[in-house]
């Protein structure tokens, strides 16, 4: 395996690059996004990278470079490059962005092999939560693996266990416990040179405390001080950390609820054992409400479906339609405005040309 290739680097990636670029253009990954710049690692170093007016001009916002990215940079002498594209991802983890403003989606993590959905076995725990996680994992495009932290909280672990493996469509499950150190081996097949693994889920579950056990000494919470004069202003920032085992982790310090993003094929995949028994039913158009033949409403009474569980995939499901709809509505006007901007040139071409 070359350093590329510990870095993630696949034939997948590789196949986008013409032999003009290759040329003048080297393949980096973005280890860290800044304000305004971004750390990206080649094959031979470590690059402060920045984005070309004519890149900010010609890319939307919403596909500039994010954390896990694979970037061709323009290498321009004393540790700096300038971004000259981003590749296709091929995994995205999106959430809707936090914040004021219009919605927008947001990569959170992109180009990982796994996304660990982290749950903590306390109180806090809940299992229709984790179906959300589950729904924006498997629009990814990354593998799902589900990580039960804080371990040593919870009496009951197979019973816990049990309920989760029928929520989690077949995605990998393992309890471990930061504190003590338990499970955390089980970690490791995914934590290989060349994979990526995201470690996400809402905040006080242990994200930090096991992502510091994985990472032993190499994880350094990146804090840039802030350059308005309000006051020394601390930020950390998702940034890809390379791990003693040889793979690469995410860490996404900060993050607080997820929420659902144009995820309508993620919900379907999450809830394939509803969509299953929705196939049964008699007529195509069933509502699931008083329809004879109605496979849900069976399943619902012999107890093999959980009325929660159809309730969370009907809420889930509504909320990604709309976020599809507002989503395809933003990209229309998206369009709009460029083709606005199109005319306009061309009209002051015409000026130009015509006095
Ligand atoms: P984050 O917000 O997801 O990054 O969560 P933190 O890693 O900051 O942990 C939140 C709290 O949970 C801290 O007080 C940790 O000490 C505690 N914690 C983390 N892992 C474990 C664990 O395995 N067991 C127990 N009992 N507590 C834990
Ligand atoms: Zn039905």
């Amino acid at each position: 395996m070359n350093e590329l290739q510990t870095l993630g680097w696949s034939e997948f990636f590789a196949a986008q690059v013409s032999e003009e670029e290759k040329k003048s253009a080297v393949p980096a990954r973005v280890s860290a996004e800044h304000r305004t710049e971004y750390v990206v690692w080649t094959a031979e170093s470590e690059l402060r990278a920045e984005l070309t007016g004519r890149f900010r001009h010609a890319v939307p916002q919403d596909v500039w470079p994010a954390a896990g990215d694979w970037v061709l940079v323009q290498p321009r002498g004393e540790a700096k490059a300038a971004v000259l594209r981003v590749l296709e991802r091929r995994s995205a983890f999106m959430r809707k962005a936090a914040g004021p403003g219009l919605p927008a989606e947001q990569v959170v993590a992109a180009n990982v092999d796994y996304v660990f959905l982290a749950c903590a076995l306390n109180r806090d725990f809940n299992l229709r939560r984790l179906e959300r996680y589950l729904a924006l994992a498997w629009e990814s495009r990354a593998e799902p693996v589900v990580v039960l932290t804080k371990a040593d909280l919870c009496g009951n672990l197979a019973e816990v266990r049990a309920a989760v493996e029928n929520i989690a469509g077949g995605a990998p499950i393992h309890a471990v416990s930061a504190l003590r150190g338990d499970g955390l081996d089980d970690l490791l097949p995914y934590l290989q040179p060349g994979r990526t693994a995201a470690l996400l889920g809402s905040s006080g579950v242990g994200k930090s405390t096991l992502a510091n056990r994985l990472a032993g000494q190499a994880l350094l919470a990146v804090k840039t001080i802030g350059d308005d004069d309000t006051g020394r202003h601390t930020t950390t920032h998702r940034q890809l950390v390379r791990l003693p085992s040889g793979g690469l982790l995410l860490d996404t310090p900060g993050m607080r609820e997820l929420q659902l993003w144009d995820a309508e094929q993620g919900v379907e995949r999450g809830f394939d054992d509803v969509e299953t028994l929705a196939r049964q039913c008699r007529f195509t158009d069933c509502r699931h409400k008083a329809e004879p033949g109605c496979a849900i409403l069976e399943a619902l009474a012999n107890g093999t479906l959980d009325e929660s569980r159809l309730r969370s995939y009907g809420k889930l499901q509504r909320e990604a339609a709309f976020q599809a709809r507002r989503n395809n509505h933003r990209l229309a006007s998206r369009e709009k405005a460029r083709w606005k901007s199109i005319q306009k040139n061309n009209q002051a071409n015409e000026r130009l040309k015509w006095g």
